[in-house]
């Protein structure tokens, strides 16, 4: 938030009397009709900042229409507010500010980092742009961003960033790659360990420490012969490793010995909260994770792009979640699941397969690998 506190350091006045008035009932509705009807925009501006104070979501669609108010601290007020609700309805409104064309500077940035607040993948994409921008505060607040979103989709782009001319876009970037904890960054981490700013020297050195803890508890190298799967004992459930809070989201992770192992597992879950997460990582399968739009593969893995790895050609065998296909499509994740048949064995299960590109699976009964063409077993339209 640092980056835009700046603008929010009040000091323009008190509120009219008819603001603080509302303000002080938790009047919802009659803060909307202001931010609605009011002709002053310094009013229109001081109930969009009460709303944000009640921190209610009654009030996101009025601060939604209010986002797109003629005058720009307007809209920086109803992003902001937007922002501490926190609320996946307001994703649009985030979004639009960055893509839409010309925005008031503060407007874009404020919206850049309530981008990476609200967590949704399908904002990898354009925040990466954003990342290349000529403008520092632009760069930081990217980096940030794409940190808490956590895609490896990132991860390029953030070792690039490694570079920068910038200290504090440097060591955003050494941040952003340890949350997304991909120990394969390590080798580009290493040089910031003699970085001529002190912070990011502090910085690189957690970072360092992070990964490498991960490389040693997950073996993240894939075989590439199949393996002989871990012999299962009956009723083995996944291993509780923590529960941990970051800003709104909720994550509760496990850890499984397979992905067919974390899948059964996720199927007898339930996540019915927005932010909530139930995620299980595998040693050479990949992180699955359960929300409240069902079941999901965090990435695909190197081996599954190895298309000679495959013996046979496995087949969609029902018609593949639309909302996950469109969200590959718009660059928000890189795979959606879809249920797959083995080409050897007939077993059907659910796996994470690009589109249009075909994908490498492991059937999880006899172990084969298969390919499954998406683009050509998909027909969009
Ligand atoms: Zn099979």
């Amino acid at each position: 938030m640092s980056v835009v506190r700046k603008w929010f350091g009040g000091g323009r006045g008190g509120d009219t009397l008819n603001v603080r008035a509302l303000r002080s009932s938790g009047n919802i509705d009659g803060l909307s009709r202001v931010l609605h009807d009011a002709q002053d925009p310094q009013e229109r501006r001081q109930a969009a900042m009460a709303l944000k104070d009640l921190d209610d979501p009654a009030a996101v669609p009025s601060l939604i229409e209010a986002s797109r108010d003629e005058d720009w601290e307007v809209r920086l007020a109803a992003v902001a507010a937007l922002d501490a609700i926190g609320d996946n309805r307001a994703f649009d409104a985030f979004y639009d500010r960055l893509t839409s064309g010309p925005e008031e500077y503060p407007v874009f940035l404020a919206s850049v980092i309530a981008l990476g607040n609200l967590r949704d993948r399908t904002a990898v994409h354009a925040l990466i742009q954003v990342l290349e921008s000529s403008d520092v505060n632009a760069r930081s607040a990217a980096a940030e961003a794409l940190g808490k979103i956590g895609d490896g989709k990132a991860v390029t782009p953030l070792v690039h960033r490694l570079g920068d001319d910038d200290a504090f876009v440097r060591q955003l970037a050494v941040g952003a790659l340890a949350a997304i904890q991909d120990p394969t960054v390590l080798p580009n981490l290493r040089p910031l360990l003699e970085d001529e700013d002190e912070k990011v020297r502090e910085r690189t050195l957690q970072a360092v420490e992070k990964l490498t803890s991960v490389q040693t508890n997950d073996p993240s190298q894939p075989p590439l012969e199949p393996t002989t799967p871990p012999e299962k004992e009956e009723g083995t459930s996944p291993t509780f490793l923590r529960r941990e809070t970051k800003g709104k989201n909720t994550y509760e992770t496990y850890r499984a010995g397979s992905a067919e192992e974390a899948r059964v597992f996720l199927h007898g879950q339930e996540v019915d909260k927005p932010f909530h997460y139930i995620q299980v990582e595998t040693p050479d399968q990949g992180v699955w994770g359960l929300d409240k739009e069902g079941l999901y593969l965090v990435r695909l893995l190197d081996w599954q792009l190895n298309l000679g790895l495959a013996v046979c050609e496995g087949t969609i065998a029902a018609k593949p979640n639309l909302f996950g296909l469109q969200n590959v499509l718009h660059g928000g994740a890189d795979n959606f699941l879809a249920q797959i048949r083995c080409g050897r064995c007939g077993k059907e299960w659910d796996d994470g397969i690009r589109y249009p590109d075909p994908t490498v699976v492991r059937c999880p009964a006899c172990e084969a690998h298969n390919t499954v063409d998406a683009g050509r077993q998909i027909q969009l339209g």
